[in-house]
């Protein structure tokens, strides 16, 4: 008599080992970085929980993708350690009806996020390969609400402005002025502001013609490139 074998956990929840291994280290992501570094709200986090930030990295940093540091995606650029990302996005406020700018699509992670949480994201970033990379693997796990444009994301988005939040995921001199009159009135902006080798990440809200801004915290980023960002070198 052959006795039937239980299905394991892992075949009953019908995930691989793997697969169930990032979904614990998400959970881990969740309660080890970004609640600490103070990232409380309940979207952002469900958010962050489900979207498959392994699948952002180059394949042979898949097993570090939920650890707390920043990662190299190619082309000398980065991908933001998740408690940034966390905090950034927090600071937008986001409901479910926005339209938001995100400057420096990267990886695409941090506009995965942006398309779980708002209603369209318009994405820039300067090198086609990243963003033709991040094109296909959004499309591979179904968000449809974005489009991508490969240019210079300091002069923003013209065109489709105005816009609820901009998110800008590269470190400025300054604040672009044109994203002042690319933002709605009483919409908020989150960009890293100051010298080449580190920043402060300012959250600004349009008051009018002004922006009443503070700082969240002091950051990191590779450098905004563009005419109203740093000069490439
Ligand atoms: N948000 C990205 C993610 O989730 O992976 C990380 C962004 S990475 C820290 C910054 C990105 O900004 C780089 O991919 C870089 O090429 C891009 N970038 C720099 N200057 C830019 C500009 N003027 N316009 C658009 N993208 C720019």
């Amino acid at each position: 008599m052959v006795v039937p074998r239980r299905p394991s956990p892992f075949q009953r929840s019908g995930l691989t080992p793997q697969q169930q291994d990032y979904q614990i280290s998400r959970k881990r992501m969740i309660a080890e970085q970004l609640i600490p570094a103070g990232v409380t709200d309940p979207r952002v986090l469900t958010a962050m929980a489900k979207i498959p930030r392994h699948l952002f990295v180059p394949e042979g940093m898949m097993s570090q993708a939920y650890s707390d540091h920043p990662l190299h995606i190619g082309e000398g650029q980065t991908i933001s350690q998740p408690a940034i990302v966390g905090l950034m996005t927090q600071a937008l406020e986001l409901k479910g009806h926005e339209k938001v700018l995100d400057v420096g699509t990267g990886s695409g992670y941090q506009l995965a996020v942006l398309c779980e949480l708002a209603k369209e994201v318009f994405s820039i970033e300067r090198i086609s390969k990243l963003s033709n990379r991040a094109r296909r693997i959004l499309y591979d796990i179904a968000y449809v609400n974005f489009k991508l444009r490969i240019g210079d994301g300091s002069m923003g988005w013209p065109e489709e402005a105005p816009f609820d939040a901009i998110l800008v995921a590269a470190g400025s001199p300054e604040i672009p002025s044109v994203y002042l009159s690319q933002l709605k009135e009483g919409g908020r902006l989150v960009i890293p502001v100051g010298g080449s080798e580190s920043q402060d990440l300012v959250l600004a809200i349009r008051r009018g013609n002004t922006f009443e801004s503070k700082v969240i915290l002091p950051c990191r980023f590779v450098k905004l490139i563009g005419k109203q960002g740093w000069r490439e070198t």
